[in-house]
């Protein structure tokens, strides 16, 4: 298979992401999909799917999971709603998240991924232990699956996410690393955190973004590829360090402005094309 090859954040009727028709017309050969809409995760549906992907000519490298009532609206309230840490609607996502998978295993897709939310930092927190046994419960579901879990990065730092995946011990689990989020969430600088969790990489979003001036308490801003602080050429040269060949799935969530979000996509894959380039 070919090495780094280019991809897209796409969606059918849930979540962010840009379309399948956009992502053919940027002409990339692989997407991460945000699992379609619970109404829509059907064996006929699978079918569909994945007659149209076919003729698209683009290949599913991971399904996302994504959940009722998530909002990333500003860091106190992805803190309360995002993922598998609210107690409140623990059980049912979990529930839902293996229904995600077995979708997934519909479509030929062996990588399930997703956001767990603030996972807490100390380890004798019981809420911790708690998040660390839904995980072991969703990777056990998906290793029958013949599947791989991998976690987003950017809520923790490398440091806590490396506890986490040791405390989790499950050998299907895995790090998909989203540079920006880093940045956004002001969890560590994106480069070196890499290099920390390298061996767990099996999936990255290209994602850039600018720090904020109060780094944990306010978000910093989300930019074009390239007009950020991650550095891609530094990003793919470590990628390229740690041994990673997967795709490199652009995302970049402006869903309020399709035209400028395809717009921007394009230069991103452009500039991505020539960094492969002189790097590979
Ligand atoms: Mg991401």
């Amino acid at each position: 298979m070919e090495k780094w090859p280019l991809g897209v954040f796409a969606g059918i009727d849930a979540g962010l992401g840009i379309p399948l028709d956009v992502a053919h017309e940027l002409g990339v050969p692989t997407v991460h999909l945000h699992a379609p809409a619970k109404a829509t995760r059907t064996a006929e549906n699978a079918e569909k799917f994945i007659t149209k992907l076919k003729e698209l000519g683009i290949t599913i490298s991971a399904v996302f999971g994504g959940f009722e009532g998530e909002s990333y609206a500003d860091i106190p309230t992805v803190r309360r709603t995002i993922g598998l840490v609210p107690p409140e609607s623990r059980a049912e996502r979990t529930r839902e998240m293996k229904e995600i998978a077995d979708f997934s295993r519909l479509l030929g897709v062996d990588v399930v991924a997703l956001h767990l939310g603030f996972v807490p930092h100390d380890r004798s927190d019981p809420l911790r232990a708690e998040v660390v046994e839904v995980t072991r419960g969703i990777c056990d579901h998906c290793a029958a699956n013949g599947q791989r879990l991998h976690l987003e990065t950017g809520q923790e730092t490398a440091d806590t996410l490396l506890e986490f995946l040791e405390d989790t011990g499950r050998d299907n689990l895995f790090v998909n690393f989203d540079p920006a989020n880093m940045i956004l969430y002001g969890c560590g600088e994106p480069i070196e955190a890499l290099r920390k969790v390298g061996t767990f990489v099996r999936s990255v979003h290209c994602k850039d973004a600018t720090w904020s001036d109060r780094p944990g308490e306010t978000w910093g801003a989300e930019v074009p590829l390239g007009e950020g602080d991650v550095g891609f050429e530094n990003f793919l040269t470590t990628l390229k360090d740690i041994g990673y060949d997967g795709p490199l799935t652009i995302e970049r969530e402006i869903p309020q402005d399709p035209v400028r979000q395809k717009e921007e996509i394009g230069r991103g894959i452009r500039l991505l094309r020539e960094l492969k380039a002189k790097i590979l």
